[in-house]
């Protein structure tokens, strides 16, 4: 095997190129994996166009096959050279007070909302590609195994590029159903159709959630008609309907019992129509409240409000298992596959640039272009 990888990295605003790194040694406590699929997150083009966070291997959802491992990691993690894996994003410190409760995206080490330096704090996917031993991200060859990674064993066959979706499916695991409680009799309204959108309608639907609704845009049509394959019961484009109207039809006028935002809702006003449409008890998962918190609305309205941060080991193993059990079409999710070279096109398509109608794309360096 040769002993460099090619590697995509962000070199700048919006541009990539390949780089060869040398392949790091194998210790006892670390391992190497040969990456067969990266999956293109929907924060990946927000980060692209990031200034100052160059250079960069990224691809934060990285399933692929161990190709080296020390022993200890190989106890710790229970794999072997050959077995395949899905990662976390985390490298989470495992001895802090959140770590020792399972909570580790919360760590003072994996925590974006917490570190002052969020390119130089070890993460994959976003972290400096200086910082030795450099391949810290998916879009590459070959991919380091740090000894505090987070990692889940995958079944031999499953698809690679439906493994990437372990971090976004676990995204809707966590947020609608372990956060929120969607789960049997429930009426659930997810904002946004984009990878995690779809990911809280299936989860939601997976767990008995009695309607499901997915509200989007007129732009979003293609992936609003997927989502009735794929947990939704009733998919609205908000620049067509009513949504209020929608949501009181169906719920007799009482409102919804579990909303999840995952759009950016910089304004607020996604907050705001979430909050009117709840009904008394309903839990939210809000990604803004606009200029202040309308406290008044949540005690009349008896509400639990939170935000969307990340996902658990739980979380992820269940949207592992979602996609073994084969019971939905997964396959659909994946629109698009790109070669490493095709890095700087994978991220522009995921913002709707140069392909439209993408929804999960995947780069797997081990494609021929
Ligand atoms: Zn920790």
């Amino acid at each position: 095997m040769a002993e460099v990888a090619r590697a995509a990295v962000k070199i700048a605003v919006e541009k990539t190129e390949i780089r060869e790194f040398a392949l790091p040694p194998v210790g006892s406590d670390d391992g190497l994996l040969r990456v067969e699929s990266s999956g293109v997150g929907g924060s990946d083009p927000e980060m692209y166009r990031r200034a100052n966070t160059a250079p960069c291997i990224m691809g934060h959802e990285v399933v692929g096959t161990v190709e080296r491992i020390g022993d200890a990691a190989a106890r710790r993690w229970g794999v072997r050279p050959g077995d395949r894996i899905a990662l976390h994003e985390y490298l989470p410190c495992w001895h802090c007070h959140w770590c020792l409760q399972g909570d580790f995206r919360l760590c003072m080490e994996a925590d974006f909302f917490n570190v002052e330096d969020r390119f130089n704090t070890l993460r994959y996917g976003t972290c400096n590609a200086e910082i030795a031993p450099h391949l810290w991200g998916g879009n590459a060859e070959f991919m380091y195994l740090a000894p505090n990674a987070v990692v889940h064993k995958i079944p031999g066959d499953m698809d690679a590029r439906h493994a990437t979706l372990a971090v976004p499916l676990g995204n809707g695991v966590q947020w609608a159903v372990l956060d929120g409680g969607a789960g049997m009799g429930k009426t659930v309204l997810v904002f946004g159709p984009g990878q995690q959108g779809l990911g809280c309608a299936l989860a939601a639907k997976a767990a008995g959630a009695a309607t499901v609704i997915l509200a989007g845009m007129g732009r979003d049509r293609a992936r609003l008609d997927l989502s009735r394959e794929l947990g939704a019961d009733i998919a609205v484009d908000v620049e067509a309907e009513d949504l209020a109207r929608v949501v009181m039809d169906v719920t007799g006028g009482k409102g919804v019992d579990v909303v999840v935002d995952t759009t950016g809702d910089p304004d607020g006003r996604i907050a705001e129509q979430a909050i009117a449409l709840s009904a008394k008890g309903a839990w939210l998962s809000l990604n803004g409240l606009g200029a202040s918190v309308p406290i008044n609305e949540i005690k009349k309205r008896y509400l639990t409000v939170r935000a969307p941060r990340g996902h658990s080991y739980r979380a992820v193993q269940a949207a592992l298992d979602l996609v073994a059990s084969r019971r939905w079409p997964i396959d659909k999710l994946c629109s698009h596959d790109f070669g490493l070279d095709q890095v700087h096109e994978a991220i522009l398509a995921t913002a709707g640039r140069g392909i439209a109608d993408a929804i999960h794309i995947t780069v797997s360096p081990g494609k021929v272009a």
